[in-house]
């Protein structure tokens, strides 16, 4: 398709585009790089939300260890108490029979109290084991926190590079710019934004964009270079190579 500008004689309106195009498709790839950044940062932190839950989940268990502890003590301190008041009961006694059954009493108590005594002592060991653990995972928390703060530091450089990389880029597209007529560049900027590229080279009849075969009129009128010609499947600006 041909399409009737005021601006004739543009021939190397579409080699000049061509540039502009090269310099586009850079600026996508490096904006393209600079939104995929913050995500790559995220990754980053998720790391470290890994590596804090196993630290909590080893506190957790320390703390109920030690609750655990204080919940035997006190059942042994109440089982301590009932013993005194055995005794005291015991001084009260006539027989000897009584005083007998008062003892195994007492010794039964006893018993109780050594069986927590026991369980303590397991409790204490998993205490301590989750105590190993804690620092296990507060050392592994240090190390990846460390290892987290290097690698944004290099996401932040490189967000740095891209930026100033795409300054250099639209510089030197405003650059290409230049001598592109208004109407050209405005067709090249609204097909760009449906199809990338929007300036297709013909190659061997063929729409460089789409593939189609191009009637040869249509080679034709870009072969001339005095019009805007565009592709009939893809309606991309079309470039003749000669
Ligand atoms: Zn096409």
């Amino acid at each position: 398709m041909k399409v009737e500008t005021q601006e004739t004689g543009k021939s190397d309106a579409t080699a000049k585009l061509l540039v502009v195009q090269g310099y586009d498709m850079q600026l996508r790839d490096l904006e393209r790089e600079m939104n995929d950044i913050p995500l790559r940062k995220k990754e980053e932190e998720d790391r470290l939300t890994e590596h804090k839950e196993a630290l909590v989940a080893a506190e957790t268990k320390q703390k109920a260890s030690q609750l655990a502890i204080k919940e035997l003590e006190a059942e042994s301190v109440s089982r301590e108490e009932k013993i005194t008041k055995l005794r005291q009961q015991q001084m009260q006694l006539k027989t000897n029979k009584e005083f007998q059954a008062m003892e195994a009493e007492i010794a039964a108590v006893q018993g109780e109290i050594s069986g927590i005594e026991d369980r303590e002592l397991g409790l204490m060991e998993e205490v301590e084991a989750a105590r190993k653990e804690m620092d296990q995972k507060k050392q592994a928390l240090a190390e990846e926190e460390a290892a987290v703060a290097g690698d944004c530091k290099a996401w932040d450089e490189r967000m740095g590079e891209l930026e100033s990389e795409t300054e250099r880029i639209r510089a030197q597209r405003a650059e290409a710019a230049q001598g592109v007529g208004d109407a050209w560049m405005v067709k090249y900027e609204t097909t760009l934004e449906r199809k990338a590229p929007a300036v297709a080279i013909i190659e061997d009849g063929i729409c460089g964009g789409c593939h189609m075969k191009l009637p040869p009129y249509v080679i034709h009128d870009a072969r001339r270079g005095d019009a805007m010609v565009l592709c009939d499947y893809c309606g991309r600006l079309l470039h003749w190579p000669g």
